[in-house]
């Protein structure tokens, strides 16, 4: 029998409970990393929508957005700029702050890695408040990104992030939804 992406997806998706604090259903995709099946159907699923399309650059965020925006800059032929932890990247770069859960953080993108008017794609595996997308977002605008679409393997509906980019006039895509 024919299986749906989404149950493709779902069963090759590992929830570890109170990780990494009590409370917290962490949504481990290294499981579907290790199933080539799996694999393949998320990077061929989102990257679909943009075949045929002119995509310069994948801005993709550590660390799991990396393994997923790097496959999805091959497949659509387009460069790749890591957003990074500060303190990271060896050259000049433009940093930004960041909600997470508990307090605030700093991400970084060189200052080169994307021309103005260039059209990028964001990609990590989970949206769930926004706060790490959102702040991505800001920094690539800042340098004068177009932002095509930010995509994700995995949506957490009820912690409002996708609404959040969406607010910002980001297209939102994700292929599942643990509510
Ligand atoms: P947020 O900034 O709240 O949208 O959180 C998204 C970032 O935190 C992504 O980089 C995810 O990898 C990670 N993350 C947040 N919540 C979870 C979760 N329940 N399971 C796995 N990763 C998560």
């Amino acid at each position: 029998m024919k299986t749906t992406v989404e149950e493709t997806l779902l069963s090759a998706i590992r929830t570890i409970p109170d990780y990494p604090k009590p409370g917290i259903l962490f949504r481990d995709i290294t499981t579907l990393l290790g199933n080539a099946r799996a694999f393949r159907r998320a990077v061929d699923e989102l990257v679909h929508p943009y075949a045929g399309t002119k995509i310069d650059k994948i801005a993709g965020i550590e660390a799991r957005g990396f393994i997923l925006g790097g496959a999805i800059a091959h497949q659509l032929s387009a460069g790749f700029i890591p957003i990074r932890k500060k303190g990271k990247l060896p050259h000049d770069t433009v940093r930004v702050a960041y909600s997470l859960e508990y307090g605030v953080d700093e991400m970084e993108m060189h200052r080169d890695a994307v021309q103005p008017g260039e059209k990028v794609i964001l990609v990590d595996d989970l949206i769930a408040t926004g706060g790490t997308a959102g702040g991505a977002c800001r920094l690539l605008t800042q340098m004068g990104a177009d932002i095509v679409a930010a995509c994700f393997v995995i949506d957490l509906p009820d912690l409002g992030g996708r609404a959040k980019l969406e607010a910002l006039g980001v297209e939102v895509r994700t292929l599942i939804a643990y509510e």
